[in-house]
């Protein structure tokens, strides 16, 4: 180092490099805290989040998502990259820092690099650049010659972001070959006189660039040191104070955004935070209407999301033509807040973001109705950001507006005045039970003051009301009765869970609809409660408060397995099972929101001979059949059934059984096969009644009977309307 001059030396222009690279900091901290200051302003002015709580586990999933990058290798090359350009960045941060001092203190060493720790930190940065550069590269010629399609900006979202993501890709690279060339030129001054050098990693990029270096004057040397401290220097600050402008903000985004995550991602947001629902009649408005309605934290996750286009790639709606990508339900809500709350100028606000681009508007109704709350693109997105709370707020809003679509209006008026969407008599809630057939060999009783039961079966609209789902409401009833379960319906006194109800944003009828359950069941006295449905399952589970504890019957039907209490017929006894192959449909709300994949697939592989396939799209990336409750009467554009490609993935995976385990699945899967053209080729049928069918405790002739009688419903259900 003795050989050339230290950067903050050396004088030029009459200014001595200590005083200008001094004023390169302060302007470029002080411009970085400016631009930070102005995008915060929208954040002060956003609605409330309570985010504040458990510190501890906060952290840790700090630890896992930020640190550990635990999302990334779900895209195996891209992921793979990000990890080692974060790890990059995180080793080279003491670096930079360093480096950043050494312009107006030459000797200044980081506290605890000054021994021998120094050197090897040293060589592990030297790696670092070296691959954080390589990455910089791939990722280049990725985005240039092998455009992956996720990346794609569809015209009605405006214009390809590739030009602004190579510039920032080229400022980091610039930044890893300024930083070697630095070391490099420091490293190679010395040997010219032959004086012992410090060591650079071997095969690294400095070290690469020292072997160039080592033929060149020491004056040279000295001034491609002070040239390359200065690119350095101006490229740093330039990258802090350009990322607030785009994608790139994520970089000081994301740890706060992963901090404040939210922990209960199945309990929907209520409508106000803080407001409690005895008081949401002094609401003035519900939902989001105006960007500042969406709250601090949602905010936040337009700033941080990084546009890789994972979310819209795993998305069923953006799949299937609706008008709906949640990548860019972000990316213009932060060109809204750009737009909107400039680092330069006023911030103006109130504008309302449904409607028409003239009126100011950023999205349409039918891209925040499409969405079937599925919850792929959440638990896609690497940097935790939210979407089904931010579009069930822009639905609220939509509602308190009186915005609500002619096909839904009709069914949300039916709930108000029947609590179910068909419009149908309460008292007929339990008519699935008189089949007289069923009802010799499994009677099921009403639940009330005096007739009490341990367990409520929670059956809800669809399973009581609709032909072709009463077989699951039977098959279910007949499951419990095999395992002694002492149970019985609320019948006449239930109203429909109101789940899918909430989740179109109308919060004062699902709240009425809940609190008339909620007392039924008080009033009935059980102590658990059971359903074949995934909607009503997250809506008791996640919804409601002060009701007993709740299973879903796949859960019940995997712990009697275990238990011994349930055993099972060998597949091939039926000879229409003989030859089927099966693959488990993960319903969203069973799967994705409650975590529930492994009970129904042990349940299958229980059955002596079933033979299972695993759909590519299974788990937690499951793939939205189309969406329930409400979702029914909506019909969004789009090019292709949801249920059809979802019965295409099936076939693909060589099954020709697609076994459910949700009613609203059943009618979508159904209605597919039969638009896709798949009749006798490709059949479904709901986990309960498979169950029912290979249960151990018929005679073979009481089983063919079995099968039929499911056969025939379904049949029935092919010529029958299924709503009225
Ligand atoms: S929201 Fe998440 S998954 Fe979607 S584009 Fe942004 S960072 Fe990627
Ligand atoms: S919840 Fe599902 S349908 Fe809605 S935006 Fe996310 S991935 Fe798309």
């Amino acid at each position: 180092m003795d050989n050339i001059p230290s950067a903050a030396q050396v004088t030029s222009w009459l200014v001595t490099g200590r005083i200008l690279f001094l004023l390169i900091h302060v302007l470029g901290v002080a411009g970085f805290f400016y631009i930070v200051a102005r995008r915060l302003v929208p954040l002060f002015r956003a609605e409330r989040d309570f985010r504040f709580d458990q510190p501890l586990v906060r952290l840790g999933r700090v630890l896992k998502f930020w640190l550990g990058q635990w999302k990334q290798p779900r895209y195996k090359l891209a992921g793979t990259l990000h990890i080692f350009i974060f790890a990059g960045f995180i080793l080279l941060a003491i670096r930079a820092f360093s480096v950043l001092i050494v312009g107006v203190s030459q000797n200044f060493v980081m506290p605890g690099l000054s021994g021998s720790a120094g050197p090897i930190y040293n060589i592990i940065t030297d790696y670092a650049a070296t691959i954080v550069l390589l990455c910089m590269v791939i990722a280049v010629v990725r985005r240039l010659v092998f455009k992956p399609a996720r990346y794609a900006v569809p015209a009605r979202y405006g214009k390809a972001h590739t030009a602004d993501a190579i510039f920032l890709l080229s400022l980091i690279a610039i930044l890893m070959v300024a930083d070697s060339l630095f070391a490099a030129s420091k490293a190679a001054a010395p040997l010219g006189p032959g004086q012992a050098a410090e060591a650079l990693a071997a095969f690294s990029l400095p070290w690469m660039l020292q072997k160039v270096l080592v033929s060149a004057s020491v004056p040279t040397l000295g001034r491609l040191y002070f040239g390359v401290y200065l690119l350095h220097e101006l490229t740093f600050y330039f990258l802090l104070c350009y990322r607030p402008f785009g994608i790139q903000f994520h970089v000081e985004t994301s740890l706060f955004n992963v901090y404040f995550a939210k922990l209960d991602r199945e309990i929907l947001k209520p409508v106000r935070w803080g407001v409690s629902d005895e008081h949401l009649d002094q609401v003035k408005s519900f939902g989001v209407k105006t960007f500042e309605d969406f709250t601090w934290k949602h905010m936040l996750d337009f700033y941080t999301c990084a546009d890789c286009g994972r979310c819209s790639d795993n998305c069923p709606s953006n799949a299937v033509g609706r008008p709906l990508s949640p990548r860019f339900l972000t990316i213009k809500a932060r060109d809204y807040a750009f737009r909107h709350y400039p680092v330069l100028g006023r911030a103006s606000n109130g504008a309302t973001l449904i409607g028409s681009k003239d009126s100011g508007g950023i999205y349409s109704e039918d891209e925040i109705w499409s969405c079937t709350t599925c919850g792929a693109c959440e638990a896609e997105c690497p940097l935790l950001v939210e979407y089904i709370d931010k579009i069930v707020d822009l639905r609220r809003g939509m509602i308190d507006d009186g915005n609500v679509p002619q096909s839904l209006q009709k069914p949300l008026k039916a709930l108000e005045s029947r609590g179910n969407p068909y419009g149908k008599m309460e008292k007929k809630k339990a008519d699935w039970t008189n089949a007289k057939e069923f009802q010799q060999i499994c009677p099921v009783k009403t639940v009330g003051k005096s007739n009490g039961a341990d367990t409520l079966y929670f059956v809800d609209s669809i399973t009581s009301y609709d032909d072709r789902m009463q077989s699951i409401g039977r098959a279910t009833a007949k499951i419990l009765n095999h395992v002694g379960e002492d149970f019985g319906i609320l019948g006449a006194a239930e109203r429909d869970s109101g789940h899918e109800v909430r989740r179109f944003g109308e919060e004062t009828l699902f709240m009425a609809l809940r609190d008339h359950n909620v007392d039924a069941i008080k009033a009935s006295g059980v102590q658990r409660i059971i359903t074949s449905d995934p909607h009503t399952y997250n809506a008791l589970k996640h919804d409601y408060k002060d009701v007993p504890p709740v299973e879903h019957i796949s859960q019940v039907i995997a712990r009697e397995v275990k238990a011994g209490k349930i055993r099972f017929d060998p597949i091939a006894d039926n000879k229409d099972n003989a030859n089927r192959v099966y693959a488990y449909h993960d319903p969203c709300y069973l799967g994705r929101h409650n975590q529930i994949y492994d009970d129904p697939r042990d349940v299958l592989d229980a059955i002596p001979g079933l033979k299972r396939v695993e759909m590519k799209r299974s788990r937690d990336r499951s793939f939205c059949c189309g969406g329930g409750g409400l979702m029914l009467f909506y019909e969004p554009k789009e090019e292709q059934r949801m249920g059809v490609k979802r019965v295409q993935m099936a076939a693909e995976a060589g099954a020709n059984v697609m076994v459910t385990a949700c009613p609203f699945c059943m009618v979508n899967i159904e209605d597919a096969i039969k638009v896709a053209g798949m009749e006798g080729k490709m059949t479904a049928i709901d986990l309960t009644e498979l169950v029912d069918q290979q249960i151990a405790r018929l005679s073979p002739d009481l089983k063919e009977e079995r099968a039929s009688e499911i056969k025939e419903c379904v049949a029935v259900s092919e010529s029958a309307s299924r709503l009225e």
